[in-house]
């Protein structure tokens, strides 16, 4: 628009300068000449014009929106908006710049935006109290390099995750605790949530002690308890009536050490600091000795099948293995009727290895599937219990599959029946061979 305006402008002007020369020319005589003057006129002015824009564009320096002479003061003024336009912009875009380093600033948790090649490209005063890094120094260096911490590397190079990391603060006291978690932001940048969670994990410990330490003091008065009922069962000198009670008792106290037990054992699994041992541990074998302990109960599912590999072994703790086996067969032979079937199989794919239990059961709603590797969490309190058990034997499960770097995965339908697998990494695995059946 302007630029018409502006264009419209010389084009009359310019007409009316050369209309003027020709009638001068006409009158005077040498209309060439006065044609060609008024031409030499027009062209020094647009000179001159051309010349002040692009020294005032060059130099930036402010003028008044006169100080474009004639058609040319318009296309000044616009040019002129715009620059303070653009001026204004510029302010607004500062002060909202400030405003976002000075509210990541105040934030308690730490950012590190990363490069591909993760480098830092920034990091709020957080990031940098929580890594001991300095922001004036540390931007444009590998993070790596600066925080020199064999879990942070392997956070680092895990790349993005759905669970944040945790590890321990950097520093000679390493007393604090961080939480990493890598998120994909921008093109091809990563934003680095970094939290202090010394608190949390403080507080889980002192838990963790708690359960493990009453358990450990309950144990003895249980076993003091325990022997008395045993003796009391034998003694003659006890009323009839007493009979019923004493057995109930001795009932309830075997729960209280199984509960105790599993407690303790739920205890040593989350506070456990070393992964489990490398030891060769023949599953095959172990499944076996649990398949005939099974079939030899009274009550029990009419079938009880088990197809494992023979040679398929795992590197693990072999009490731990033991646990996740026998608590998965114990909970499907437990909550599968006299008429039904558990299927049982050990096995291998290119993924590592597989335990699967599969019964015909009561199964479990759908809600409350993402709920039962919760301690004490039951699906029907009084039957659970009625079937006897602790309430925590999934809890250790997932705790004793997890230190292994395994999974466990359940499927399941109310009335029809439930599957629980197990996966182990290919790393866990010894080796495999063709399958034996071991049916009843
Ligand atoms: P519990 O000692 O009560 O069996 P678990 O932690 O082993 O404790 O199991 C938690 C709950 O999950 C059980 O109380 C039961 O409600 C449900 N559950 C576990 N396994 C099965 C199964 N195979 N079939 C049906 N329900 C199951």
């Amino acid at each position: 628009m302007v630029v018409v305006s502006v264009a419209a402008g010389l084009a009359w002007r310019l007409s009316l300068l050369l209309a003027l020369s020709l009638l001068a020319g006409v009158i005077l005589g040498g209309v060439v000449w006065w044609l060609l003057a008024a031409a030499a006129v027009a062209l020094a002015y647009m000179l001159y014009n051309i010349r002040a824009l692009e020294d005032w564009l060059r130099t930036g320096k402010r003028r008044s929106a006169a100080s474009g002479t004639g058609v040319w003061a318009p296309f000044y003024s616009d040019i002129l908006q715009l620059k303070q336009r653009a001026r204004r912009r510029k302010k607004r875009f500062h002060r909202l710049l400030r405003e976002v380093r000075e509210s990541t600033d105040a934030m308690h948790d730490g950012g590190v935006i990363l490069n591909a090649d993760d480098e830092i490209v920034w990091m709020n005063e957080a990031a940098a109290r929580l890594l001991g890094l300095d922001p004036s120094r540390d931007c444009g260096q590998i993070v790596t390099n600066l925080v020199r911490d064999p879990a942070f590397a392997a956070c680092i190079a895990a790349g993005v995750t759905r669970e944040p990391v945790k590890i321990a603060g950097p520093g000679p006291g390493r007393d604090t605790h961080l939480s990493l978690q890598l998120i994909p932001y921008g093109s091809g940048q990563n934003l680095l949530i970094v939290q202090d969670v010394s608190r949390q994990v403080r507080l889980e410990q002192m838990r963790r002690d708690f359960v493990a330490n009453a358990s450990h003091e309950l144990r003895t008065p249980l076993t003091v308890v325990a022997g008395y009922l045993e003796s009391l069962d034998d003694d003659p000198a006890i009323p009839p009536g007493w009979a019923a009670p004493v057995g109930e008792m001795r009932r309830q106290v075997r729960r209280m050490n199984a509960i105790v037990a599993d407690l303790m054992q739920l205890s040593r699994l989350e506070s456990a600091e070393t992964p489990p041992g490398d030891a060769v541990v023949d599953v095959p074998r172990m499944l076996t000795a649990m398949h005939r302990e099974l079939l030899d109960r009274d009550r029990r599912p009419a079938t009880i099948t088990l197809d494992a590999e023979p040679e398929l072994r795992l590197h693990g703790e072999e009490q731990e293995l033991h646990s996740i086996f026998t608590n998965l067969l114990n909970n499907a032979v437990r909550f599968t009727g006299e008429d039904g079937t558990v299927r049982c199989r050990w096995e291998r794919d290119t993924d590592g290895a597989w335990f699967i239990v599969e019964d015909t059961g009561i199964g479990i709603p759908d809600e409350a599937i993402p709920r039962i590797t919760e301690r004490f969490f039951r699906v029907d309190g009084g039957r659970a219990r009625e079937v006897g058990g602790t309430g925590l034997g999934l809890a250790i499960v997932k705790h004793a599959l997890h230190r292994h770097g395994g999974e466990l995965f359940v499927e399941s339908e109310v009335g029809k029946g439930s599957t629980f697998r197990c996966h182990f990494p290919t790393a866990r695995v010894v080796r495999a061979a063709g399958p034996i059946r071991l049916d009843t």
